[in-house]
């Protein structure tokens, strides 16, 4: 048997088939790449929809403009990412790996390549184990080829989620990318030829943290892709009158894309891809018999509730609910969120001055963030017990989408500070909507 690569010890060759989960997997394998390839190209007011921008930290999210003060919406879209899977896997085992997990989706497109290329499992196999030829040659450099150029397809179009995209474009066509831009691109790309073209279950098998411990969150009511033994059992040729409905064609074998057989139970290399009931479905169908001698099923037995049970549990009401309310939160807060921050940062380098007419100044630059895509101006109150007057040399402007840094000096009047710190409330209102208004407290020093 061909040994591709050292860590893998038997390549599979797993046939394609038919049948309504098929055609969901091709779907999500059709609809996830359409979203990931097209995201970056998507225009939204004049600028690209979806980037993550690095150098002026700031992501854009269609008319979200996010600065690094909202690095919690990230973390609160990563516990929402992280609930979902666990509710998902509560309501139906694995389903995420067999039909979204990027492992799968680019297996499954690297399967496409090597079979259009190179045909069925049997040619494939017969590739393998025949003699290098200029032929051979020819055919295997081919597959991977198209392979690598697809992976560099991927790792250029992530590179677009920073970069962007048109620009990044015609820089590719004129050779003038950056160097952290190729490393990016190219590390992608060797992972994703890597991981989907070459190790493809193993991953799944062997490296996949998530498949050592979702089964903690499996129950009785959790629906599994599992064999009807019962049913099935004894297995044997259609002509044996004893036998049971498995006819023993191991078709279910052939296309598991991890290699097991269902019909020895639950394993953990199952990814719940669903290929061997499609399969299995075909051939209850040819011989006459109902479907569902694999299938989705419950592991605990069926009741009249279990139907009910199957949603209404309560890790999937827990999970459920803390979602609801976690959308809810982030909702909220992006709606009640002001369009601009303000930061104060006192000068450091001149703790406190004295001024001619005898009072005492701090000196502060504002920086405030504008995320919105007009130039905005403000009006600046200070607010502090002492405070005399403010100067500053700078309008209080901020570009569209990005950034002003104004410094300006305090004056407090010392007859009425004792020596210390006391607190300062800086407040800036946006002149052209005064709704949108943001405070920030500093400190003033009187020595
Ligand atoms: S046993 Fe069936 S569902 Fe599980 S990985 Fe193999 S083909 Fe997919
Ligand atoms: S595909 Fe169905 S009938 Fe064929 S071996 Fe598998 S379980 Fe038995």
């Amino acid at each position: 048997m061909a040994t591709p690569l050292q860590f893998q010890s038997i390549k599979l060759y797993p046939r394609l088939t038919r049948g309504r989960f098929n055609a969901w997997r091709v779907g999500f394998v059709l609809l996830t790449q359409a979203i990931f390839f097209l995201t970056p190209w998507l225009d939204w007011n004049g600028r690209q929809a979806v980037r993550f921008d690095f150098s002026s930290m700031r992501g854009y999210l269609f008319g979200l403009t996010l600065l690094p003060a909202d690095l919690i919406y990230l973390a609160g879209t990563l516990i929402l990412c992280a609930l979902g899977l666990f509710l998902w896997t509560a309501l139906a085992g694995r389903l995420w790996c067999g039909f979204s997990c990027p492992q799968t989706v680019y297996s499954q497109i690297m399967l496409w390549i090597e079979r259009g290329i190179e045909g069925p499992p049997n040619a494939r196999r017969r590739l393998d184990a025949a003699p290098w030829t200029l032929a051979k040659l020819c055919r295997k450099g081919l597959t991977q080829a198209v392979m690598i150029f697809f992976a560099v397809a991927t790792g250029w179009t992530l590179v677009g989620y920073f970069s962007p995209m048109r620009d990044l474009a015609s820089r590719l066509v004129s050779g003038e990318t950056g160097s952290w831009e190729m490393l990016f691109a190219l590390g992608y790309a060797g992972f994703t030829w890597l991981l989907a073209g070459h190790l493809r279950e193993s991953v799944c098998k062997h490296m996949c943290p998530y498949a050592r411990f979702q089964s903690a969150m499996f129950d009785g009511d959790t629906l599994l892709v599992s064999y009807d033994a019962r049913r099935g059992e004894p297995r044997g040729s259609l002509r044996s009158l004893a036998a049971g409905a498995c006819v023993d064609c191991g078709l279910c074998v052939q296309v598991c894309p991890t290699g097991i057989d269902i019909r020895q139970g639950l394993q953990y290399e199952c990814i719940g891809c669903a290929a061997c009931i499609d399969a299995c479905d075909q051939v209850m169908d040819k011989i006459g018999e109902p479907r569902g001698l694999i299938q989705l099923a419950r592991l605990a037995p069926t009741t009249p509730t279990s139907a009910r049970r199957w949603w209404r549990r309560p890790r999937v009401l827990v999970y459920g609910g803390l979602m609801s309310m976690l959308v809810v939160a982030m909702c909220v807060g992006l709606m009640l969120r002001e369009p601009f921050r303000v930061d104060v940062l006192r000068d450091r380098a001149v703790m406190a001055r004295e001024t001619p007419d005898g009072l005492i100044e701090n000196v502060y630059t504002l920086r405030i963030q504008n995320t919105l895509p007009q130039t905005r101006r403000y009006a600046l109150t200070v607010q502090g017990d002492g405070v005399v007057r403010v100067a500053r040399r700078q309008p209080l402007v901020a570009p569209g989408d990005g950034s002003a840094s104004i410094e300006l000096a305090v004056a407090a009047d010392p007859a009425v500070l004792a020596s210390g710190s006391h607190p300062l409330t800086f407040e800036l209102v946006d002149l052209s909507e005064p709704r949108y208004r943001v405070s920030e407290v500093g400190r003033l020093l009187m020595p």
